[in-house]
């Protein structure tokens, strides 16, 4: 699907803005902030500002074009992947990696516990990512060989 179908999909009119910030999510799967959005994009839209891409990001998180996370209570980070999956937070890095769905993702829809209607479900792991135990691991053979 293209960004422009995407937007429509999701009864979002499309503009220079909201395509380019969909276009951004949809290529970065790294769960970017408001700032690295910005950042990635002013300069090739001058005019964009932080609020402006901050008000899109909500406008595509309420029409279900995009995912908002709030992993780590600071920072809010958006995800174009919409289907229900798991994320990993590493510790070390601040990096957030997509996980491969397990059963207890599913998809929410109509789902009831309790009494309570669920609309969203969040999984979130923390830990230390790959990349991170493996630059370890290299310190610990350099400081060796040193
Ligand atoms: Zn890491
Ligand atoms: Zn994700």
């Amino acid at each position: 699907m293209d960004v422009i179908e995407r937007l429509q999909t999701h009864h979002v009119k499309p503009s220079v803005q909201r395509i380019a910030i969909m276009g951004y999510l949809m290529e970065h799967r790294t769960h970017p902030t408001v700032d690295e959005i910005y950042v990635a994009l002013s300069p090739s839209i001058p005019t964009l500002s932080k609020t402006t891409v901050y008000n899109t990001l909500k406008l595509l998180s309420e029409h279900g074009a995009i995912q908002t996370l709030t992993i780590d209570g600071r920072n809010t980070c958006y995800d174009a992947v919409t289907t229900p999956h798991a994320h990993f937070l590493c510790k070390c890095c601040g990096r957030i990696y997509d996980l491969a769905p397990t059963p207890s993702d599913s998809h929410p829809g109509e789902m009831e516990r309790e009494g309570h209607q669920i609309q969203e479900i969040h999984h979130y792991y923390k830990g230390i990512c790959k990349q991170c135990i493996e630059e370890k691991r290299l310190n610990r053979i350099n400081s060796l060989t040193n």
